[in-house]
């Protein structure tokens, strides 16, 4: 009859086999959402998804506490999202050349532009992911950071680092004759 545990009486729902049997109930829920690809969000009272995740994973019934104890497991490990390619247009369904735009993934049939009746805007070629990365790499070539091989090698040849005697023996000797080259130079 009584709802709430007068003090005294045992709390059922927190003895270890409680606990337990509920740990394993939320990782099947988990698993089922996962499978679905719900997060942790998307299990809030009134979605309709803990009826679907429940009926995925052939469970019952799950109490509040078991809710939690999932929506926490998938906060930890959410679902991985679908690559834009995998998703279909929304306008046709289509699933080749699909790319995401602003409204939705589409196919080139239905791209903004196309539906608006425009032609396909192009990028400037000078401000594409590929360009960009092309400069930085050309950017990166240009100057030596110091790099651990440097440190190492300073280190080696001062002696302060272990290494083969004649390893040590040949970066004094490059080094001694790096020094002639640069004093030459000036
Ligand atoms: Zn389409």
């Amino acid at each position: 009859m009584s709802a709430a545990p007068a003090s005294g009486e045992i709390d059922w729902t927190e003895t270890d086999e409680a606990r337990h049997n509920r740990r394993a109930k939320a990782a099947r829920l988990a698993d089922a959402a996962r499978a679905l690809g719900l997060g942790a969000d998307d299990l809030a009272v009134g979605t309709g998804n803990r009826l679907r995740v429940r009926r995925h994973a052939g469970i019952d019934a799950a109490s509040e506490k078991t809710w939690a104890e999932t929506a926490l497991i998938l906060a930890d490990d959410p679902p991985r999202p679908c690559a834009p390619a995998a998703r279909p247009c929304w306008h046709c369904g289509a699933r080749d050349d699909v790319r995401t735009y602003l409204n939705g993934p589409a196919c080139p049939q239905h791209t903004p532009a196309a539906l608006a009746g425009h032609a396909e805007v192009s990028p400037d070629p000078a401000t594409t992911l590929a360009a960009l990365r092309e400069r930085a790499a050309i950017a990166a070539a240009g100057h030596q950071p110091p790099t651990t091989t440097v440190v190492d090698e300073r280190a080696v040849t001062a002696g302060k680092r272990r290494s083969a005697n004649h390893v040590h023996q040949a970066m004094k000797t490059a080094a001694l004759a790096r020094a002639r080259t640069t004093r030459g130079r000036r």
